[in-house]
């Protein structure tokens, strides 16, 4: 066991970090005010990444990516995590369920997204179906070589600035005898779907409290007709698809809130190292100091699970309790961080002038996105409690 980085992660970690500082983090107030990030930015932060050769960075090779392996990624997900969701965003990390594309698919979705022509978004949650998704509404019914859609989906992030979804919709119902007698759940199947297609409408989402700028949409479709062919991967084998390769998602969520984490504790430390309250720093009273050994210990406890999980990725090896540990440590660990940080500064950690209070308000919605935090216990719980039938 070792924990040294290659030369190559330590260049990639280089140059991932300095393009965050100079490219990512001066327009960090500017978003903040606006809410959404200016078009011109936008495209310009694309073309820099791309140029930068750290544009989708997470997808093979073959496709058109950087092929950088699940534990380089965490590493490269960390240093972007320091500075504003809506910014680090554009530097296009595609959600490698599209490596399920099969054919045309190919040429419509996978390779324009990888390129940085076209963007997805992927939309699970409704309004009644949120942790619980088998229970969702949305329906898709097969009518020939079609599928007529209809239901909402809310909550999608980055909703209002993609192409088109990656849409996941009920096809059917399990067989009472395969629900055990309790409520038949739904067969789900995911779907492609563009954006401007006849009864496909993308309205304004809600107001969040974090990462301002990266917005959220609802999507409600009223008999929205797509050709069959626009199934990705197999039909009612949606969550087998979602399963198969999302894994990564929450690790990437996991390591975000490593960076953020970082960026917070620094800004402590240096405080307390120089602020002055009755004759003498501040880091000296024990008051003050043991909160930056607990904030420090956590988060080396929520790097190494998440890079463990990370590591055993690359190996084929990840559970989903695994990826379940990570997020729920790193997600909680940054509550902890940017709560405490701002307590050593005092009332300066509250205001608008620092990053600190934003941090504190982003990472409430890390412990709540790709599944809550009750819902990755419920995982980890069940992978102790099952092989003993419990
Ligand atoms: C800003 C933002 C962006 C998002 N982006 C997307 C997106 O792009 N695409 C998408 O599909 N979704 C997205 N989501 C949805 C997100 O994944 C859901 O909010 C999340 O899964 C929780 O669902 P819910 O909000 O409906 O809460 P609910 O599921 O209603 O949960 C409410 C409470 O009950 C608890 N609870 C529920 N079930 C259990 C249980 N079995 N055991 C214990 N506690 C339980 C939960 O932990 C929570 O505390 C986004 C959400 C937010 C806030």
């Amino acid at each position: 066991m070792h924990f040294a980085l290659t030369d190559e992660q330590e260049l990639i970690v280089a140059t991932v970090a300095e393009f965050t500082e100079r490219e990512l983090m001066p327009h960090e107030e500017e978003v903040e005010r606006l809410g959404r990030v200016p078009g011109q930015l936008a495209a310009g932060i694309k073309k820099k990444a791309i140029e930068a050769g750290i544009f989708s960075a997470n997808m093979p090779v073959e496709v058109g990516g950087a092929g950088l392996d699940n534990l380089t990624m965490a590493l490269v997900e960390k240093e972007l995590g320091k500075t504003a969701y809506a910014l680090h965003h554009l530097v296009a990390r595609p959600s490698n369920i599209l490596l399920a594309c099969v054919g045309e698919q190919r040429d419509r979705y996978l390779y324009p997204t990888v390129a940085g022509r076209r963007m997805e978004a992927l939309a699970m949650s409704e309004p009644d179906a949120g942790s619980d998704l088998r229970g969702m509404k949305c329906r898709a019914v097969r009518d020939g070589d079609e599928y007529v859609i209809r239901g909402v989906k809310h909550f999608i992030s980055h909703g209002d600035i993609c192409d088109y979804v990656i849409l996941f919709a009920a096809t059917g119902e399990e067989s009472p005898q395969d629900a055990g007698g309790g409520r038949a759940p739904r067969k789900i199947t995911a779907f492609l779907v563009d954006v401007g297609t006849p009864g496909f409408e993308v309205q304004e989402g809600y107001r969040c409290v974090s990462h301002r700028g990266y917005n959220n949409a609802v999507f409600s479709f009223d008999d929205c007709r797509i050709p069959a062919s626009q199934i990705l991967g197999e039909e009612h084998q949606g969550f087998e698809v979602a399963n198969t390769w999302l894994g990564g998602t929450r690790l990437a969520v996991a390591a975000n809130c490593l960076g953020r984490a970082e960026r917070a504790m620094g800004l402590a430390t240096e405080w307390a190292a120089t602020r002055t309250q009755f004759g003498q720093t501040i880091g000296r009273f024990q008051g003050v100091s043991f909160k930056l050994a607990d904030m420090a210990t956590q988060m080396a406890a929520a790097e190494l699970l998440t890079l463990r999980a990370a590591w055993k990725a690359d190996r084929g090896e990840m559970s989903s309790a695994d990826a379940a540990m990570a997020k729920l440590a790193a997600t909680e660990m940054l509550a902890h961080v940017t709560d405490e940080a701002i307590q050593i500064f005092g009332g300066m950690g509250l205001m608008g002038e620092l990053p600190l209070e934003r941090m504190w308000r982003d990472a409430r919605v890390e412990r709540i996105w790709d599944g809550t935090s009750e819902i990755q216990r419920h995982i980890i719980s069940r992978s102790i409690l099952r092989p003993l039938g419990g």
